[in-house]
């Protein structure tokens, strides 16, 4: 985990019975026999997607003794991990190949799979769920201070003892716990202190550049050609180069303003001459739709820092995440905001983006055009790296964690003062007349 790092909250899977159908035999419950046989039960690839894009961690951590006894191999667990991963959002997989006489730290309902992820990913155990379906999972997620949770089964054996809570199936815990934290953290004071999302600026304004630059939230800046031109920037380079000089050790996003290709690869290696801390924006395709991923990626490989832009789709970020170079930092902007004003939650996408970005360790993931001051806990919440925001947004940040009484208030004498303001009156003798 990075040092000073918040902790994360995540959710511990038990894997046979909760995740993939057990193979029930004598009343108890037996890993499936082959990877052939392994298959999800219904509704958890949605609940898993669901707590995932909640910003929860995944972490199945799962006993497999059949290792030890010599009725299943190794090959054959790693083969259902494998599909596992291809199918869920999972970030760790932990597995206990010992039986009880091994006496090892690992196996539930000894808590050491909860508590060795939690150091590995920096996770808060006390804000985190064990779902189980046997007293070996509950008393575990017990053990290490989680939320544990047991999905109800009939099998032949001994039930945990309290405390936890009974659900029939992994949707259903799902539901209850982000209910849960729902309830409980919005009751609870909101904070920029504890974001993870980066926020960067975006504007073309010398004189807000400089003030942004002395505020320490302000983590990066972007620019783009239709701001440049509401601030009146005529020459782009002396304007880019004066940008450089007040910010000179943060992420600046500089844009290509070429159709073509060739061109485009021309302009966006002279502008990453004009420093090391710059970003190159190039746009998803040119104007005629042709993908710009050839172009990034013998931009990334000649260790160009690109900023990609203008991507709406998961096909747009799976393309140009395989054309970044695995050693080159490189920014991804999904255009968040325009996305929601088509009607669709951009959180979904976001949140699978993150996933799709994680084949290159060095790009970060961009809310793009927020449209809202919420926005920044929703990037915040889907784990994405980094929101621009615009200076409307960035005004809002002063609000976050205001007291809504208050705010009544206060909008309350808004009203009242702009009605006195523009001399509206009732003539209540002339109605009453009527
Ligand atoms: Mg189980």
């Amino acid at each position: 985990m990075v040092d000073g790092a918040p902790l994360r909250k995540a959710v511990f899977l038990d894997r046979d019975g909760v995740i993939n159908r057990a193979w029930i035999k004598n009343g108890r419950p037996f890993p499936p026999p082959s990877p052939a046989d392994f298959s999800l039960l219904p509704g958890v690839a949605a609940a898993v997607r669901r707590l995932h894009a909640a910003g929860y961690l995944i972490v199945v951590c799962t006993n497999q003794p059949d290792v030890a006894t010599g009725r299943q191999s190794r090959e054959a667990v790693e083969a259902m991990h494998a599909k596992l991963r291809s199918w869920l959002p999972v970030d760790d997989i932990r597995v206990c190949y010992h039986i009880d006489e091994h006496d090892c730290t690992c196996r539930k309902p000894r808590p050491g799979m909860l508590t060795g992820a939690a150091a590995a990913l920096g996770i808060d155990l006390g804000r985190s769920y064990m779902v189980g379906d046997r007293w070996r999972d509950i008393e575990a997620g017990q053990a290490a201070g989680c939320f544990p949770i047991l999905i109800e089964s009939d099998y032949s054996e001994c039930r945990p003892d309290p405390p936890f809570i009974r659900v029939s199936s992994l949707a259903e815990a799902a539901a209850f716990i982000i209910n849960r934290d729902t309830h409980n953290e919005s009751s609870a004071m909101p904070s920029v202190h504890g974001l993870r999302v980066k926020i960067f600026a975006d504007g073309a304004d010398l004189a807000s550049i400089e003030r942004l630059y002395a505020d320490p939230i302000i983590k990066g800046f972007t620019t783009n050609p239709t701001l440049m031109r509401k601030a009146g920037v005529s020459d782009y380079e002396a304007f880019a180069r004066k940008v450089l000089t007040i910010v000179p050790d943060r992420p600046v996003s500089f844009e290509v303003f070429a159709d073509d290709h060739g061109e485009m690869e021309t302009q966006a290696k002279h502008i990453q001459s004009w420093g090391p801390n710059v970003f190159v924006k190039i746009p998803v395709t040119n104007t005629r739709g042709e993908s710009s991923a050839p172009l990034v990626r013998r931009l990334a490989a000649e260790g160009v820092q690109v900023n990609v832009t203008a991507l709406f789709t998961l096909d747009q970020v799976r393309e140009i995440t395989d054309a970044l170079h695995p050693e080159i930092a490189a920014n991804i902007s999904v255009f968040a905001g325009r996305i929601a004003d088509s009607g669709r939650d951009p959180m979904p996408i976001m949140a699978e983006a993150v996933e799709i970005m994680k084949a290159r360790p060095k790009a970060e993931l961009i809310w793009a055009s927020p449209r809202e001051l919420l926005n920044v806990f929703q990037a915040d919440a889907v784990n994405c790296h980094i929101i621009t925001a615009t200076p409307d947004i960035l005004k809002k940040l002063e609000l976050v964690g205001k007291d809504l009484d208050q705010f009544s208030l206060d909008t309350v004498a808004m009203f009242y003062r702009d009605a006195q303001a523009a001399g509206y009156s009732i003539d209540i003798g002339r109605c009453a007349a009527e």
